[in-house]
This record gives C-alpha cells, sequence and structure tokens, in this order.
C-alpha cells in the first residue's frame, strides 16, 4: 500500500490494518510515508539488527529477531525527519491465544525475561493461567518476543502518534 492509498484508506475511514511497527521515534502513520524516503540508514543504523525493509521498501521493526534497547540510532541517523526523538514508543506487549500458560501448559518464560517485572500471571478455573501485562510498566521493548517458545507475544499500540510534519 502506497503513502497515497493509505491516505485515501484513512479519509475513507477503511484504515483497518494493523500499523507496521516502525522504528524508535517514526512520526504518525501517514506523516511517516510521505517523509521517509525508504535510504535504509535507520536500519544500517541499528546495533540490534532488528530494522528490516517491509514490502514497500519502508523500514519496519522486527522484534523477534531481538529487543529495542531504545538507543535512538535510527532516530539520530534519519535525515528526512521520519523518526523524531521526541515521539513516544506507543506499543505494548500482549499474550495471544497460542499462550501456553492461556492454555494450561506451564510457562513463565516472558516473565521471565522482563526486566520491568510487567508481566504477571492470575489463575484461572482449570489450571490454565493468563498472563496481564501491565501498560505503564512495559516499555513495549520486545525482550519477551523471541523467547516465547510459541511465538505468542504480538503488540498494539496504545495511542496513535501524533500527525506531526517532518522537522
Ligand atoms: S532505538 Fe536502537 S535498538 Fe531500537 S530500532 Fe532504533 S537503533 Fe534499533
Ligand atoms: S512465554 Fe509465551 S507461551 Fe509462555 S507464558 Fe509467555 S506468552 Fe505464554
Ligand atoms: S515488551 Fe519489554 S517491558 Fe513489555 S512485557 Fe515484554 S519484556 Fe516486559
Amino acid at each position: 500500500m502506497t503513502s497515497q492509498t493509505s491516505r485515501r484508506a484513512f479519509l475513507r475511514g477503511g484504515f483497518t490494518r494493523q500499523n507496521p511497527m516502525r522504528p524508535f521515534g517514526a512520526i504518525g502513520v501517514m506523516a511517516f510515508e510521505d517523509a521517509c524516503t525508504k535510504c535504509g540508514d535507520c536500519a544500517r543504523a541499528c546495533p540490534e539488527g532488528i530494522v528490516l525493509k517491509d514490502a514497500e521498501g519502508y523500514p519496519v521493526v522486527s522484534l523477534a529477531r531481538g529487543e529495542c534497547t531504545f538507543c535512538s540510532a535510527c532516530t539520530d541517523t534519519c535525515e528526512a525527519g521520519a523518526l523524531r526523538a521526541d515521539t513516544p514508543w506507543t506499543w505494548r506487549a500482549e499474550a495471544s491465544g497460542a499462550c501456553l500458560s492461556r492454555n494450561a501448559v506451564q510457562c513463565r518464560t516472558c516473565q521471565d525475561h522482563c526486566d520491568q517485572q510487567a508481566i504477571r500471571f492470575r489463575l484461572q478455573p482449570g489450571g490454565n493461567a493468563e498472563p496481564l501485562f501491565d501498560l505503564e510498566t512495559c516499555t513495549g521493548c520486545g525482550a519477551c518476543v523471541a523467547p516465547c517458545p510459541v511465538g505468542a507475544i504480538q503488540f498494539t499500540q496504545i495511542h496513535q502518534p501524533a500527525e506531526a510534519s517532518p522537522c
């Protein structure tokens, strides 16, 4: 989807796809696609190697490859202003229905890898334990993603970054 078609879909109210996870500091969805030149500088700058290209050539973060340390190397290198240091990281983790613990299989792997101690488990009848991710404590770093044995950690945005103009 091009930025023009993204904008058209948004204006029609048909903007239903999950937003791609852009690198740290990404401005609003449409403003980002307008500003980003697809130069790849952010991907080359990322010491964790977690910034890839999507099908259209825009940078996209894969937390399955490692966690984001919020080092700002990607943001600092973006000359187009598509990544800005003052944009908050709005992604937060949650567990999908594939989670072992939600299906009565003992697992606390994500909790063991969360330095923020953002994950606790609520016991349910039948031996299930539902992982609960605290939105305030979770930084959205993704350290819990790769260790999950079934790939059950997914991310949603708690709010959209404002459609600010790149500077
Ligand atoms: S903030 Fe650092 S670790 Fe995170 S995507 Fe940017 S360069 Fe990579
Ligand atoms: S590591 Fe994955 S399977 Fe295990 S409790 Fe966490 S979300 Fe569930
Ligand atoms: S994304 Fe980071 S802070 Fe949030 S639950 Fe996972 S490891 Fe903890």
